[in-house]
């Protein structure tokens, strides 16, 4: 057997059924976005960590090393505002090949400090070594947050509403492009891209939702909703309903794909590397948060609700019908 027949997730409780028990006292470790710590008056630390392997999750062709020194912090401080954390610093390890520009260094240390600028996230070490194929980044964010959120995957609730923020489906679309470098590219088709090579990471958000103690359960987007809220739904037990006309789709993704809903679905359950936040909510206190949330955080949709069915199951709803939306979500090794 190799990890291509039990898959990512088949592999990540492999390894946590070995060697990821006998956690001390309010340690929570894999399973969720980030790993819990206690810390000193009332705190506690949110820790994550995140690779970017060349060929697998960029095309140095197309990124800019300002943008992938953007992404390889974004990606990681989303997970910090799955949390609700906010962050403290971060570590940076690399495996570059020796023929690597250092033009391109200097622009991935300005993309990775400007954003890290943004949210008081100085760069506290790392690790640097050669690579003889290709690069690779791993980035570990250490963030803090009050114990008193008790926000995780695993606490969703029959009955509570499912929202998320922002819109979904720009940054599939985008790799979409990426991967098909002959399809001709627009201005739509450029917004896509840079939607895919700048993910922002909800950290304050994150923050507000967590504080405002009606969240029961929380998760970032990376892998794309569909595969992504099973991650809640196992935890939980307890299974979904989604309504697919109620999916935050960007103005550009309207416009390109509206008369395509089906492709436009796709992108939005799919597509993956959203970086948005997941969240159910009390029934009771939602139209409270929706009209409490700020404007200037964008979008907050109500995209369905947490039912008492088989657990995991996900029942997709089009207009009052039950369908199946078409596609796959992305694994790695299958
Ligand atoms: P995310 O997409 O939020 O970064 P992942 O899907 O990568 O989360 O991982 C899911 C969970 O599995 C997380 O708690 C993560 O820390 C854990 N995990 C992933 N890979 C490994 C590994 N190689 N060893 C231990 N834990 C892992
Ligand atoms: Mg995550």
């Amino acid at each position: 057997m190799t990890i291509k027949d039990i898959g990512e997730f088949g592999l990540i409780s492999r390894l946590a059924s070995r060697c990821g028990d006998n956690l001390p006292e309010g340690v929570t470790g894999i399973g969720d976005d980030c790993a819990i710590i206690p810390g000193p008056q009332n705190t506690q630390y949110a820790i994550s960590t995140d690779l970017l392997v060349e060929g697998v999750h960029f095309v140095t062709k197309e990124i800019g090393g300002y943008e992938l020194g953007h992404k390889s912090l974004a990606v990681n401080l989303s997970d910090l505002a799955a949390a609700g954390a906010m962050p403290c610093g971060a570590f940076l390890s690399l495996a570059l090949p020796e023929d690597t520009d250092t033009d391109f260094i200097d622009s991935f240390a300005e993309g990775f400090k400007a954003l890290g600028k943004q949210f008081d996230c100085p760069l506290l070490g790392g690790d640097t070594t050669l690579s003889k194929s290709g690069i690779t980044i791993n980035v570990c964010v250490i963030g803090v947050r009050s114990q008193l959120y008790e926000i995780s995957r695993d606490n969703a609730q029959i009955g509570d509403i499912i929202c998320v923020t922002g819109s979904l489906g720009d940054s599939g679309a985008g790799l979409d492009y990426i991967l098909h470098p002959e399809w001709k590219r627009d201005e739509m088709a450029n917004a896509f891209i840079y939607h895919h090579h700048h993910p922002y990471p909800r950290i304050w958000a994150g923050k507000f939702l967590a504080q405002s103690g009606c969240v029961h359960a929380m998760m970032d987007l990376s892998d794309g909703l569909a595969s992504d809220i099973k991650h809640i739904l196992a935890r939980s037990g307890v299974s979904a309903e989604i309504e697919l006309e109620n999916l935050p789709a960007s103005l550009n993704l309207r416009c390109k794909y509206g008369s395509q809903p089906s492709k436009m679905y796709h992108y939005m359950l799919h597509g993956g590397e959203d970086y948005e936040l997941l969240l159910t909510v009390d029934a009771k206190h939602f139209a409270d948060l929706k009209a409490k949330y700020p404007q200037k955080f964008g979008w907050l949709s109500a995209i369905g609700r947490i039912t008492n069915g088989d657990p995991q199951h996900v029942r997709y709803i089009e207009n009052g019908i039950d369908t199946t939306p078409i596609g796959s979500p992305w694994e790695h090794f299958c």
